[in-house]
């Protein structure tokens, strides 16, 4: 089984490393700059976004995090996790920085007041069956994505439809929402599969 990171500074870890597990993976947490090297791919949780990128930077894990992401590891990022895989940010902290990978323009706290938190059917594109219950908390939505970017997944809730809330670009996939949080495991299999396939 591919041994799977769960970037660990701050967010939902435990949550990501059960459900990769849970997923057929070896999971294990990701702190130092050479841990990032010890892994076949990376999972990246959900928490907040400006925080986890200052503690990127004052760990050394951006720049180290940046290059592997370069020579293609795979990483799934959820909710803060894909603000961190996006190229460009809007509403973000001033000096935020992301890893960056997929060629997108992410809102933070998009969904707006009334809405910080919420759940939605989402039909995920390589999920077959039902459709994956997304929890959203305080979460991003995409805005506009490059020709590179497949898109997984959109809103068909009335208020938001069609807003894209999942994407993929080579070997990086982002959600909007938390699979980790429910016990349905088809989003994290996915993401096993590609890092089966990529390694
Ligand atoms: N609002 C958070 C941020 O900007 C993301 C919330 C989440 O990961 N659940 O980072």
């Amino acid at each position: 089984s591919p041994t799977i990171g769960v970037l660990a500074i701050q967010g939902d870890v435990r949550e990501h490393a059960v459900a990769l597990a849970e997923s057929g993976a070896l999971a294990r947490p990701v702190r130092k700059a050479e841990e990032i090297a010890e892994v076949d791919a990376l999972v990246i949780p959900g928490g907040e976004s400006t925080t986890m990128s200052k503690l990127a930077v004052s760990f050394g894990l951006l720049a180290p995090l940046r290059e592997r992401v370069k020579a293609g590891m795979p990483v799934y990022g959820s909710c803060a996790g894909m603000i961190m895989l996006a190229d460009k940010i809007l509403d973000g902290r001033e000096d935020q920085e992301t890893v960056g990978g997929i060629d997108m323009t992410v809102r933070r706290n998009a969904f707006g007041r009334q809405n910080q938190s919420f759940e939605a059917d989402v039909a995920f594109a390589h999920a077959p069956g039902a459709p994956v219950h997304g929890v959203f908390i305080r979460a991003p939505w995409v805005e506009s994505v490059g020709a590179g970017v497949e898109v997984l997944a959109t809103l068909t809730a009335e208020l938001h439809a069609g807003r894209i809330v999942a994407v993929r670009q080579g070997n990086l996939v982002a959600t909007s929402f938390h699979p980790e949080l429910t016990g349905d495991r088809r989003v994290h299999a996915y993401f096993v599969d590609l890092v089966r396939d990529a390694v």
